[in-house]
């Protein structure tokens, strides 16, 4: 398969996509960001690389760091993780406080706001440094140095008011055992790291090769968590639409409100798309679209 050929192929075919939608606009960070912007990465695991668009273009990664937040925390603390968080997928918002009083502060799964910050706190308990911890585990699965946008960072936490609800509303059910500002401080920086799609196809390449990255060979997770991320994410990592992404897409993706997509095609390739614009469920519009055109020209999916 010409990767690249059909990479241009599906520029072209969203072409007329890119900037539909709207920027995030509750982080003013974020809606200061251009929407008229494409990149489309992949990475297969013999190292074969190609793209599309301005994939060296740093952008928010916003809720795609869920899952290396949560493949650290799974590094650390194994199985016993899973005490303060589930594996459902919401069907709720992904900031939504509505099922957390129902469920006594437990959040439905790490991909959620709830279950990101309850991630953050086991992290904070765990690590001397949990985000100096989570850059390094970044910088690791690349090989090369990554950073907060600190601007990103300080915008989220002085209009964070829906997360800081979110994380008290936990503590005070007992199942932070951090303090909130500690935990949302971890929280906001892990969504403010700033990738290209390049760096991102490349740091989650662990994904689709059994756990094992495949820059360095060093294990990441084990096969059987590897397997399991994947499962959370094709269940629970676009929001609202996990359903219709497996419907129309087919493979485990984690979407942040920066316009990041990452997608993983178990055994073959790891993907990133981004454009900033977000559609109605908060998934960035020509990126899903993107993605639907690569997975069924080229013929992938776990199913
Ligand atoms: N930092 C964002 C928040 O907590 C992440 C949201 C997202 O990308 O889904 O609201």
């Amino acid at each position: 398969m010409d990767e690249q050929a059909l990479l241009e192929r599906v520029h072209t075919q969203v072409a007329n996509l890119i900037g539909q939608g709207a920027v995030a606009s509750y982080i003013p960070a974020l809606a200061r960001v251009d929407p008229n912007q494409f990149a489309f990465a992949l990475r297969r695991i013999d190292g074969t690389e190609a793209g599309v668009g301005c994939v060296d273009n740093a952008f928010s990664i916003q809720s795609m760091s869920k899952v290396f937040s949560l493949s650290l925390a799974l590094q650390l603390l194994g199985e016993s993780l899973w005490e303060r968080i589930g594996r459902e997928p919401s069907g709720d918002p992904f900031n939504s406080l509505v099922q957390l009083e129902h469920e006594h502060g437990k959040p439905r799964n790490p991909f959620i706001n709830a279950g990101a910050i309850a991630v953050a706190d086991r992290l904070v308990s765990h690590c001397a440094d949990a985000k100096q911890q989570i850059l390094e585990f970044v910088s690791g699965l690349l090989d090369e140095p990554v950073h907060y946008d600190l601007e990103v960072a300080a915008s989220e936490a002085a209009h964070g008011s829906r997360n800081a609800a979110t994380a008290h509303f936990m503590r005070s059910f007992g199942k932070l055992d951090n303090p909130v500002e500690v935990v949302l401080d971890v929280y906001f920086h892990q969504c403010a790291l700033a990738l290209s799609c390049r760096q991102m196809a490349r740091a989650t390449a662990f994904l689709c090769d059994a756990g094992v990255n495949p820059l360095n060979g060093e294990r990441v997770l084990s096969e059987r968590q590897c397997r399991r991320v994947n499962a959370l994410m094709l269940t629970c990592g676009t929001y609202d639409v996990a359903g219709e992404f497996a419907f129309m897409i087919g493979l485990p993706c984690k979407s942040g409100v920066g316009g990041g997509i990452i997608a993983s095609v178990p055994k073959q390739m790891s993907l990133c798309v981004w454009s900033p614009a977000l559609g109605p469920s908060g998934n960035s519009m020509a990126g899903t679209k993107a993605l639907e055109l690569f997975a069924a020209e080229a013929g992938v999916s776990v199913f």
